[in-house]
This record gives C-alpha cells, structure tokens and sequence, in this order.
C-alpha cells in the first residue's frame, strides 16, 4: 500500500526473527502519546515505526492515550491526535486506548506489591526524598519509612486512595535498590497524590501512578509484543523489566528503543511548542511554521512526504540531526510529482493587448497535471483558463530596455509566448509619475494555440499570466522559518531569543479563476512561483488565502 510497507530496520529485524523463531504469532505494537499538547514531526517517525511494522508484518498497532498527568492533559490534544493520526493514513486497531482503562489493573498491581514486600508508602517531604536519592556519584540512602509492615502499608495506601492525605505527603515506592547505579531502580515512586480531576475518570482518583509504573503493565494488558520508543527511556528498561518480572501481568512485552528525531532550526518538545503558542509567537498549534503535524498539514505537506520523509531517514539506534533540506526534499519532490499546475502572478504588471477586440473573450481548456504523472498514470485534470484583451504578467517578466542578461527579453519590439497561450509582442509602456512601468502595450502575433509565428521570428520564452478582468485577488501568505538558529535549543541561549521576526509576510496575487475555486488543502505548483495551499481554514471562493508551502528548487527553501 505505502512505502512504509518497506519498512526496514533493526526493529524489523527483530520482528522478523521472534515470528520466524515461532516467539510470536503476531506483531502488536502501539502509539502511546500523552495527550499533552499536538503531535510533531518528530512524533510522526515513532507513528511510521510503530504502525508501519503492524502494516508490514501483518499485525496490529494500538493507539494509546498516556494519560497519567491530568494537569497537562485535556480532550483538545486527544482530539487532535487522533486526527492527525488518521491524516497520515494510519489506523489503530480497535477503540482508542487509555492508560486510564488500567488504573483499577494497576490499583490492584500496587497492592500486589506491597504484599510481597516490594513496595511501601513513604512519607519523606518531596525535598528530602531528594536528599535521599543520592546522585550519579553518591548512592542513595534508604528512606526510614523502608521498613513498614505490610499491613501499615496497605493501610496507608488505602487511605491515599481514599483521600484522606495532601499531595505529596506520601507516596507509593517500590522497594528496589538505594545504591543502584541506575537511578531509576532507587526506590523508584508508583504512585503520588493529586487531588486533580482526569478527563478520563473525573474524581475517581485522587492517587495516579507514574509512567513507568503504568507503561509497561499497559503494555502487558494489551499484548504489545514490542514496545518501541525512544532512547531516553534505555535506563528504564531494568526499572520496565523488574515491574513486569514482579508482577502478575498476563504477558511479557519488551522494550526497545530508537533515536529520536531531532531536525535543525526546529524545536521537537511539546512544551516548547506549547509557549509558542500561549505566548502568540504563533497564531495556534497548527500554524503553518509550526513543525507539528497540523501545522505541516496546513502548510501543505502531504502525509505521503511526511511517510517518505520518515523512510528516508530510517530508524537507528543512535540519535542524531536531521538536517531541514531532507524533509524539505521529500516535500518537494512529492509535490513535484503530483501537485496540479496553475497560473498566479505575485507582482502584476498589465499588458494590453491592442489588436484584440476589447470583449474578446476564450476559454483556453489546459492540463493540470504534471507531464511525469499523466505518462505514469494516464491521469488528466483539465481546466479553463480565460484569455482576455488585458492581460497581467509579472513585473519581473518585463523590461525597458534589451539586455542579453534578462532570459526573457521581453520588452520592446520583442516577443514572448503566453503559457498555454499565444505569442505575444510588446510594442510600448507607460509609466507612472514616479517612473514605474504600469503597462505595457502589446500585440498578438499568433493566433493558433502552440503554434510559432509565421514569420520564424522566435519568442524568448514562455511567460505565466492571468487575465485582468477574469483574475481574482488572493491573499498569499508567505512563510520563512519560524526559527532562525540552526540548533535552536542545543546552544545555551533560550529558543526563544532565536525567533525570527520576519517568518510571515502577507501579500496580495491574481490568480486564475479556477484557484479561487479550490478545495481547501489542495497544493498547486503556482507556474515558475512555487507551490500554495488553498489554507485550510481560511481559503474560500470569495476570499482565496494560499499559503506558501516551499519554494521550488532546493535554493528557494522554507527558509528564505
Ligand atoms: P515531547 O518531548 O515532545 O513532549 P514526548 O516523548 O514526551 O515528546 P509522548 O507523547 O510521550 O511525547 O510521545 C509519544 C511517543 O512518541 C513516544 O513513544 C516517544 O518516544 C515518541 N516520540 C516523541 N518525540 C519523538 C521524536 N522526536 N522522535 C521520535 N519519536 C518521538
Ligand atoms: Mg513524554
């Protein structure tokens, strides 16, 4: 189906072997986000890896909702998750997934700990739980409250349960190894006190265990296989293990993890994103310059150059930068291949042409789609294009005087071929009081479609234009790089002071009358411009909004 069917990398790899070894019958991973804020581009790897190795190998892959903070969390993220999820071509096998379905499971999981002896309520304050923790080159000490009889603990944990206590004055531990020299395995704490409603569970609880508490038992109740993420969970492997291994969980998952993706000039942090947005830098999370899933989509991106961009940097087991141009390039070339051609001039000059009769009007019927993808396809996208006396071209395309640097050498006494149209020769201008060209008089030399003058004198080259009085204003929306650091958050400084301040200039198009009517969220190669996006939420017929979505060669990048 997609090219994520190619999968493959080491975790393939694994996979591969514990099906061929008869270790498995069938893959099952899972998506675990906390719905804590939108998904990014570095999200969008860990989805192609996750359900890309359920699609290749026949198997399943669950969308779970970490949902152990409640503070952080709301319906909105989850909303926007799922979306985006569904946007990339994906489906969960099954309802969507919470680990808050298991907070009874796991209530019962904590107690079977206490009851072999493997975990106890602990009343250290929050500072001097610190204290006790000891640090890479200290081992910990053992909390005085280590050694409570199980039958205080159970007690006590009820209680917390039951509300009886403030946050933080107890917490659930399990009772592993103060000198280990994995931290993680000091004693690590289950479950912490918030008195704080759960979108999930209203005022159930007012106890909620911690994410390594809650994702590898997640994991064994839904039969994940293999519990992939990334590489900052390795020294929780052990603490992942001992829970699985103490416990009566109903299978035995196993974690691996991969590097994260991290691109230059693009902060991949939730909570960095978020103080974009509470802080207006952007107009929300799915602005186009933000790098999270619903600000690429309404930038332009196709989910297949999202799923071609995470084929192309593969999976390994070492983080790294990714540099922009990759992403740029998937993007680029996807559309270079599949985005409808259409016709917008950026900076209108008008030509009149004198020798057509002034309500001359034509109804020019011209392809839309690439040449590569019909000789691919077969497929067509025909529109019509009005052909009228006035005429606009862009500025850029004209010039007073001949010169041998100007490729177009439209100017004076020289001709120049209308795209899909006629040839044309400028015979004069005008000029305004501050000596600015405002039009430029012309006459039409051929008058079949594709031919060439008669008299073998040859255009220079082939010019965009739309007709004056049939071409519609659009508001273009023109994007640089929201970040004009190139690592943004690995230098000392704030990301922040690395904003740049001109990312979005506004601007105003003629474009084809066929633009105005464009679906929202369908991408065009603006002829010799670049390629737009009729945005998502604000293009409509009477008002036509284009964002740019990337220049089109490698030089005119999302960052200039
Ligand atoms: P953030 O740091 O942006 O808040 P997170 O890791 O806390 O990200 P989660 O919602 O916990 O976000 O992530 C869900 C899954 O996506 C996890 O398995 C995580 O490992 C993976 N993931 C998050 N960021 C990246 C990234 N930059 N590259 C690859 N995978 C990622
Ligand atoms: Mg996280």
């Amino acid at each position: 189906m997609s090219e994520t069917n190619n999968v493959n990398n080491f975790v393939a790899k694994i996979v591969e072997e514990d099906l061929a070894s008869g270790k498995i019958d069938k893959v099952i991973t899972r998506f675990p986000p906390e719905p804590n804020g939108y998904l990014h581009v570095g999200h969008a790897k860990s989805i192609c890896l996750n359900f890309g190795l359920a699609e290749k190998f026949n198997g399943e892959c669950n969308l779970r909702f970490d949902d152990t903070n409640p503070e952080k969390e709301s319906q909105e993220y989850i909303d926007a998750i799922k979306e985006d999820v569904t946007w990339l071509g994906f489906k969960w096998a099954g309802d969507i997934r919470f680990s808050s379905d298991y907070f009874d499971t796991l209530y019962e999981y904590a107690i079977a700990l206490i009851k072999s002896g493997n975990a106890y309520v602990c009343s250290l304050k929050p500072e001097e739980s610190e204290e006790y923790k000891g640090d890479f080159n200290r081992p910990g000490k053992n909390s005085p409250y280590r050694d409570r009889s199980v039958e205080e603990n159970l007690d006590l944990f009820a209680r917390m349960k039951a509300g009886e206590f403030k946050d933080g004055e107890h917490a659930l531990r399990a009772k592993i190894d103060m000198a280990s020299g994995n931290m993680n395995l000091r004693d690590p704490i289950m479950y912490r006190i918030r008195h704080v409603e759960h979108h999930q569970t209203g005022n159930k609880w007012c106890i909620y265990p911690i994410y390594d508490f809650t994702h590898g038992q997640s994991d064994a109740l839904e039969g994940i296989t293999h519990s992939v993420c990334t590489l900052e969970f390795e020294d929780h492997r052990p603490l992942y293990d001992w829970y699985i291994n103490n416990l009566p969980v109903p299978a035995k998952p196993q974690q691996y993890e991969f590097g994260r993706l991290s691109l230059n000039y693009t902060v991949t942090s939730k909570r960095k994103l978020k103080q974009l947005v509470d802080e207006d830098v952007v107009s929300g999370w799915d602005d186009p310059r933000m790098p999270t899933i619903s600000g690429m989509r309404r930038r332009g991106f196709t989910p297949a150059s999202i799923r071609n961009f995470c084929e192309m940097i593969g999976v390994s087991r070492s983080d790294g930068v990714v540099d922009i141009a990759m992403l740029e390039h998937a993007l680029r070339s996807d559309l270079n291949s599949n985005a409808p051609r259409a016709m917008a001039v950026i900076n209108p000059l008008k030509v009149v042409i004198t020798n057509m009769a002034d309500d001359h009007y034509e109804d020019i019927t011209v392809e839309s789609l690439p040449d590569s993808l019909i000789e691919e396809t077969g497929a067509s996208l025909l529109r019509t294009v009005p052909f009228t006396k006035e005429i606009f071209i862009d500025q850029e395309d004209f010039k007073e005087e001949y010169s041998k640097k100007f490729k177009k050498k439209f100017c004076p006494g020289k001709r120049i071929r209308l795209r899909h149209g006629y040839v044309i020769e400028a015979t004069d201008f005008i000029k305004n009081d501050a000596g600015e060209i405002v039009q430029v008089n012309a006459t039409q030399v051929t008058t079949v479609l594709g031919e060439d003058p008669a008299d073998d004198v040859k255009p220079k080259g082939v010019v965009h234009w739309v007709s004056a009085s049939h071409g519609v204003e659009a508001e273009l929306r023109v994007y640089g790089r929201l970040l004009n650091h190139e690592s943004p958050d690995r230098g000392g400084e704030d990301f922040m002071t690395h904003i740049n301040p001109d990312s979005l200039s506004v601007s105003t198009a003629i474009v084809e009358p066929s633009l105005a009517q464009a679906a929202p969220e369908t991408v065009f190669q603006f002829e010799r411009e670049g390629y737009y996006v009729a945005d998502r939420c604000d293009h409509t017929a009477d008002k036509p909004v284009f964002n740019l979505t990337i220049g089109l060669r490698e030089d005119k990048s999302l960052s200039q």
